[in-house]
């Protein structure tokens, strides 16, 4: 199978079977993102243990095939994380989708399924707007 065609199966089964949809209640925190320019819609919710670590990470929203897969996928890579470690990883995912420098592939995984993005970058947005909603929840303003 072509490289291009295992990522387009990776982002169309997570788009159209996300992982980790749902809601958490309180106190889980809580973060939303808005995408005006295609429409893109996402709350995360984020339950941490009392050491801070993260211990579910769940979503809901209306979005694009882009933007479900990359919140999906990232929900599944945020088990045992502390906040530092869950945005680092956030910022490694943007630079991949943005800089020309290979990332290290093993702290990605399946987030590489995301490398089409790079062609159009008009769909940046959509591929970071789970992380986003993610830091929004971390930062612990929203509830
Ligand atoms: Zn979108």
């Amino acid at each position: 199978m072509e490289l291009d065609e295992l990522y387009q199966t990776i982002i169309l089964d997570h788009s159209r079977r996300p992982r980790n949809f749902g809601e958490l209640p309180a106190p889980a925190l809580r973060g939303a993102g808005y995408n005006p320019s295609c429409g893109d819609e996402v709350v995360v919710f984020v339950a941490r243990s009392p050491e801070g670590k993260i211990e579910q990470a769940k979503f809901v929203g209306q979005a694009c095939a882009i933007c479900m897969a990359s919140t999906s996928l990232m929900t599944t890579r945020l088990k045992g994380k502390t906040a530092a470690e869950a945005l680092s990883l956030k910022r490694v995912f943007v630079d991949f989708l943005t800089k020309d420098a290979p990332p290290p592939p093993d702290e990605l995984g399946n987030l590489q399924a995301l490398a089409g993005v790079k062609k159009f970058p008009q769909r940046l947005k959509c591929a970071t707007l789970g992380w986003h909603a993610l830091q929004s929840a971390l930062s612990g303003q929203e509830r």
